[in-house]
């Protein structure tokens, strides 16, 4: 693959000096070179050019590996090979570091000692590609182009009498395992044995081939793709190494493609894996729900969390990442509350950062659809129905919460009931807009099923006192809306007066109950 000119064609490459100096190949060499039209014209030529650009760049992606990519700032991610590459030579440096971490530690100051030295990633001699590099410039000959191999005929034997070869022959099958290992893919360390005449018997052969399959299959899932198309661009390299490292941990088996892009989350579908070190099982399906780092989406969020007595302290101390991160953790505390209380919505599989990964709703990739695209017929319209009236219950009275988002958009409709999803932005009723927020839920269920034709379904003010055993009487939605707010109002007061806020508001109308 000539990596050199898919970085220079990369469309997100930049133009003139600022991109030269940030490619990790390096500038392109300029170096003049005079030579006859029938060398220009020449194939091997070419392919000596190449191999040379290729054989400077080299040195410069390991070192991009060791330094600038960890710290994440300025890199090229224009070529998803060498970034693979560089996660790939992170994860094993990471593991061979335990390795020697556990050795010491099993070892001690015990006088015999065991060596780990074998279980290795990064094995010793390719650790250090300085001492076996290769000088093109000084051959013709390609050291890892192996001979034309010798064909045994179909007979198979050659010669006479005492002189037959068979094709079983361990002279020649040595040669011809030897020759087959360019076979393998061209990321496998097969070492400098081409060049030699090394003979390898047909059972260390199958050993590497198998080897060989496996790393084969391990890179396939790592480079699956549809994650390269969608997930990749959905994501900056940060995201990328977070989903990668859950990949390369087991964790999850693949990351098949993108479900939804909104304004301020991606969500990803995955396999689960079977992960060791995790003691929960994965679900066999996972949504990945990743909260965009890019900030301007969430400026107007600032109402929700500000004023979350859960997140008050830290709310002001926390740089706009870390409130990103925030969100992510609001909705997995969320749905760890719903989960508990028996509502039907996502589980929890991991948080890491502003990545939340929980379980898909939905089958064999596919989504379950939101509630506002699919035709219920009338009866499963009303159970549907009865069923939200029911959990907004629940996560009011039993999770302590408003949904604050809940609309049809944010119901999924799976195995013949309704799903919340989408609970990030949740708040408890006592947030100073908590019963705003519940109302405002409520109208939007009370229309969406009395348009629906649910005969049963209650107005929006009815709902809301359904929901919350308030009893607010006034009959027009401007004498509502303004009963809701002085009850939110007499709450920051509480505030105010005794620094913390009431446990709940009372039901009947009467004076709320105090937590005191
Ligand atoms: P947003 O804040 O972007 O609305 P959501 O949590 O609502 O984020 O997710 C966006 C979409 O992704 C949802 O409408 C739904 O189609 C899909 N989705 C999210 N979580 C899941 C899940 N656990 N299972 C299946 N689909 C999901
Ligand atoms: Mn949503």
């Amino acid at each position: 693959m000539d990596s050199v000119g898919v970085a220079a064609a990369a469309p997100d490459a930049r133009p003139g000096p600022a991109w030269q100096s940030k490619c990790p190949w390096g500038a392109p060499s300029t170096t003049s070179i005079s030579c006859s039209l029938a060398d220009v014209m020449s194939e091997q030529l070419a392919k000596e050019l190449q191999l040379e650009e290729e054989n400077a760049a080299f040195p410069e992606v390991v070192a991009a590996a060791e330094g600038p990519f960890i710290t994440g700032e300025n890199i090229d991610t224009s070529s998803d090979l060498m970034l693979a590459q560089m996660l790939q030579m992170e994860f094993d440096r990471e593991y061979d570091a335990q390795l020697r971490r556990e050795e010491k530690k099993i070892n001690g100051d015990s006088k015999v000692s065991i060596s780990f030295e074998n279980y290795r990633k990064v094995h010793p001699y390719d650790s250090d590609s300085s001492e076996d590099e290769v000088d093109w410039q000084d051959t013709r000959h390609d050291p890892y182009r192996a001979d034309k191999p010798t064909t045994t005929p179909r007979r198979g034997f050659i010669g006479k009498g005492k002189d037959i070869t068979t094709k079983h022959d361990e002279v020649v099958c040595g040669r011809k395992n030897t020759a087959r290992m360019e076979n393998f893919a061209p990321e496998f360390q097969v070492g400098d044995g081409i060049g030699m005449d090394l003979k390898l018997s047909n059972q260390v052969f199958n050993a590497l081939k198998q080897h060989a399959y496996s790393e084969e299959r391990r890179s396939a899932r790592l480079h699956e793709k549809k994650e390269h198309s969608t997930a990749e661009k959905a994501v900056d390299p940060k995201t990328r190494l977070l989903l990668y490292k859950m990949v390369n941990s087991g964790m999850l088996e693949t990351i098949t493609g993108c479900i939804s892009t909104g304004k301020e989350s991606v969500v990803f579908h995955a396999y689960g894996g079977n992960s060791a070190t995790e003691d929960k099982v994965i679900p066999p399906e996972c949504a990945i729900k990743v909260f965009k780092t890019t900030l301007n989406e969430f400026k107007n969020r600032d109402k929700y969390i500000k004023d979350d007595y859960r997140f008050k302290d830290r709310f002001s101390k926390l740089n706009p990442r870390k409130i990103i991160r925030m969100w992510a953790e609001k909705e997995m505390h969320n749905l760890t509350r719903m989960q508990n209380a028996g509502i039907l919505c996502p589980q929890v599989v991991i948080l890491k950062k502003h990545v939340l990964v929980m379980s898909f709703i939905g089958q064999d990739q596919v989504p379950a659809p939101k509630l506002k695209d699919v035709t219920l017929s009338s009866e499963d319209m009303k159970k549907a129905y009865y069923q939200i009236l029911n959990m907004m219950q629940q996560l009011y009275r039993e999770c302590n919460l408003v949904h604050a988002d809940l609309s049809e958009y944010n119901m999924l409709w799976h195995d013949g009931k309704v799903w919340l999803i989408d609970v990030s932005q949740s708040v408890e009723p006592t947030h100073p807009h908590g019963l705003e927020f519940l109302f405002r839920d409520c109208r939007n269920v009370s229309q969406f099923f009395q348009k629906g034709g649910v005969a049963e379904a209650l107005n929006e003010r009815e709902l809301f006192n359904a929901v919350s055993g308030l009893n607010i009487t006034a009959d027009d939605e401007v004498d509502f809306q303004a009963e809701i707010e002085a009850l939110e109002k007499m709450n920051e007061d509480h505030v105010q007066n005794h620094g913390k806020k009431l446990s709940t508001f009372s039901s009947d109308g009467d004076p709320p109950i105090y937590d005191e």
